[in-house]
């Protein structure tokens, strides 16, 4: 799957997308992340990104044409969706990531960060498809958002987690009825005088399926 990042900080992205499970994900062929830097896009003679308001108030906020050639751009390599994200947009659950998933794995997507104030109205008017939300909260930019929308679509695509059974039986998904996972455990047996629940220990697969099944959280 595809992901076009637009952003002003590409280099936030460098540490995150170079480890653990999206760096083999990449490796693997299996995800394609490209990062643009929208400061590449202003016809300014500084390079400028932002401006203040109209109409006052505190802050800056980004200008439209920086962004639409950026996207402009993007859109002749990446046909999914253009996503801004965004306080104002739609919140993102576990079933909102398997239908993005489902909806756009073939075509990928275009993501957009703002930062500042936000983004002028009239890019979203004319560019922006839809906006997402990752939780009712003010961050600096999008780039945390973005990265939370690429991480938790990802780990649905097969292959990327190391056994693909990870991605189904989870937190919120269906197979738990929308409800939290039951508590892990590993090595030792014995923690500090905690002991591991004695039925996960049987090898008895249908009494351990149920224990789990009564122990969701
Ligand atoms: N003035 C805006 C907030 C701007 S925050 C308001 O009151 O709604 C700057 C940027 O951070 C936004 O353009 C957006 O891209 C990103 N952002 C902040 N919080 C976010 C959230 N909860 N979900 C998704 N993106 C968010």
């Amino acid at each position: 799957m595809r992901f076009d990042l637009l952003t002003i900080f590409p280099e936030i992205f460098d540490s995150y997308l170079k480890e653990s499970i999206i760096k083999r994900a990449v490796l693997d062929g299996k995800l394609k992340i490209v990062i643009h830097d929208i400061r590449k896009f202003s016809k300014d003679r500084h390079h400028k990104v932002d401006a203040p308001p109209y109409g006052g108030g505190p802050g800056m906020v980004m200008a439209p044409q920086p962004i639409y050639d950026c996207i402009k751009h993007v859109k002749k390599s990446n046909k999914g969706p253009v996503i801004y994200m965004s306080p104002a947009g739609k919140i993102l659950t576990r079933p909102l990531t398997e239908t993005i998933y489902r909806k756009w794995n073939k075509k990928g997507m275009i993501l957009l960060c703002g930062r500042y104030e936000g983004i002028d109205q009239r890019v979203i008017d004319l560019m922006v498809d839809e906006e997402i939300s990752i939780g009712k909260y003010v961050l600096t930019g999008g780039e945390l958002p973005a990265m939370v929308v690429l991480d938790a679509v990802s780990r649905l695509i097969p292959g990327v987690l190391g056994d693909d059974e990870s991605a189904k039986e989870e937190s919120f998904s269906r197979q738990l009825k929308g409800k939290k996972e039951y508590p892990q455990y590993t090595r030792p047996e014995s923690f500090k005088g905690e002991k591991v629940p004695e039925v996960l220990l049987s090898g008895h697969h249908a009494n351990i399926k149920k224990w789990r099944l009564e122990n969701l959280k």
